[in-house]
């Protein structure tokens, strides 16, 4: 049987139509937030999933990964890794660029944030093609970590297929 929490987390999500841009369904997390019960059920979800798998860190997407993977790597006792957009981090980083329907983007890592073999959850709201993970993937592998899973409370239907 379904858990019982997953109701209410997909009941607190709403989904706003034409925003950023005509023709996206955004899925909007923030009333979740504003839901303290809610909003810890999601976190204790991942919490239970990844508690006691020697996962030595997470891995958050900017900027929604960075309000979840943070609540779920100090539960497990792990270190808390931001991957950002470029530009942002001062130190040394390793970059991986990845195309979007209109153009592309590129999330950016320091370099020494893994250390080789380590286990390694990635974090984000929301997989839609599964671009933005697949480069997160990319960029944690290519610094000889292993990538254990993804953790996203959304997974959009209209992709279900193809991830
Ligand atoms: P993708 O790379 O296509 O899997 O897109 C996932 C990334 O884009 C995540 O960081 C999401 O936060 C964001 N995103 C894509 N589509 C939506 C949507 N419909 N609503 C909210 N966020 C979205």
């Amino acid at each position: 049987a379904a858990d019982p929490r997953l109701q209410a987390i997909s009941d607190a999500i709403r989904v706003v139509p034409h925003f950023p841009q005509p023709g996206i369904m955004f899925n909007d997390i923030t009333e979740l937030l504003l839901r303290p019960t809610v909003f810890k059920d999601a976190v204790d979800m991942f919490v239970e999933r990844y508690r006691g798998k020697d996962i030595a860190a997470v891995a958050g997407i900017e900027a929604r990964g960075f309000i979840f993977g943070p609540a779920i790597a100090l539960a497990i006792g792990a270190k808390f890794i931001p991957l950002r957009k470029p530009k942002k981090l001062p130190g040394e980083v390793i970059s991986e660029t990845y195309i979007l329907e209109y153009g592309t983007d590129c999330l950016e890592m320091h370099v020494g944030a893994t250390e080789p073999g380590e286990r390694v959850v990635v974090v984000d709201d929301l997989v839609a093609t599964g671009g933005t993970l697949s480069a997160a993937i990319k960029l944690i592998e290519r610094s000889g970590a292993d990538v254990v899973e993804c953790a996203c409370l959304i997974g959009l239907p209209k992709y279900k297929d193809k991830v």
